[in-house]
């Protein structure tokens, strides 16, 4: 008798609590619970654009075939400090609605998704014996949205990765204007002195006894620059410092 009941619950079960798509949380249809063989649904999986190949090694930008890894002309000009930019997808569409559900309602099951379908170009990314730092976020948007989302994201990576996390090494500084309410060059300036290392970076380092690279990691990359002098700072510890963005603006790749 438990036995046919298990069953049928087994049975029922896409019925009471049919299936839905983790990036757009539309149910799937009952009679072919997997229209993708991936799990999510067609439209959304139309809608994942995979960041460009051919970018330039120390910024990310994309550029012909003929000139890839670059660097571009701005990085000529102008180095960035971190030595490669890794991304993995174009913030459009259901990259777009996957992050902007994790971010804004808390509704991680579309991140989840696209981390493990990513999962082994990750772990050719990054190795078990790599640092990832996140990008510390101003105290007013942790405020707002109660989560740290790059330190939720690296935690994420790391599980598929095995790498090591640290949120202590790299901070933000005071009570941090927003950038939204800033113009052009104020922009900039407020950026200028928005992190810091803490007083003992230098024990934290050592405690991690760093083996492979450190990557500093933000979730969306708009301009750049945010990523950039968060890796500025990070100059100083003396180790090449990488950088990671999961998404990257279609204006900016
Ligand atoms: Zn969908
Ligand atoms: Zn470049």
């Amino acid at each position: 008798m438990f036995r046919l009941s298990t069953r049928l619950l087994q049975h029922l079960q896409p019925y009471i609590f049919p299936p839905a798509c983790p990036i757009c949380q539309k149910n799937l249809n009952i009679d072919q619970p997997t229209p993708t063989p991936y799990g999510c649904c067609a439209d959304c999986l139309q809608g994942i654009h995979i960041a460009p190949t051919n970018t330039c090694f120390h910024c990310g930008v994309s550029m012909p075939e003929s000139l890839a890894p670059g660097p571009c002309g701005h990085c000529l000009t102008q180095p960035p400090p971190q030595k490669h930019t890794r991304n993995l997808f174009v913030y459009r569409d259901a990259v777009r609605t996957a992050l902007l559900a994790w971010k804004l309602q808390g509704q991680s099951t579309g991140l989840h998704w696209l981390l493990q379908s990513s999962s082994p170009t990750l772990q050719q990314i990054f190795s078990p014996h790599d640092l990832l730092i996140p990008v510390p976020m101003p105290l007013y948007r942790m405020r707002r949205s109660g989560l740290h989302h790059s330190a939720d994201l690296c935690q994420r990576i790391a599980q598929v990765t095995s790498s090591q996390v640290c949120h202590t090494l790299l901070r933000r500084t005071g009570n941090h204007t927003r950038q939204s309410a800033l113009k052009g060059k104020q922009r900039l300036s407020n950026l200028r002195k928005a992190f810091t290392l803490t007083d003992d970076y230098q024990i934290q380092l050592a405690n991690c006894n760093v083996q492979g690279k450190i990557w500093v990691v933000d979730d969306i990359l708009t301009t750049g620059a945010t990523l950039r002098h968060a890796c500025k700072v990070m100059k100083k510890i003396q180790h090449p410092i990488f950088a990671f963005a999961l998404a990257r603006t279609p204006s900016n790749t």
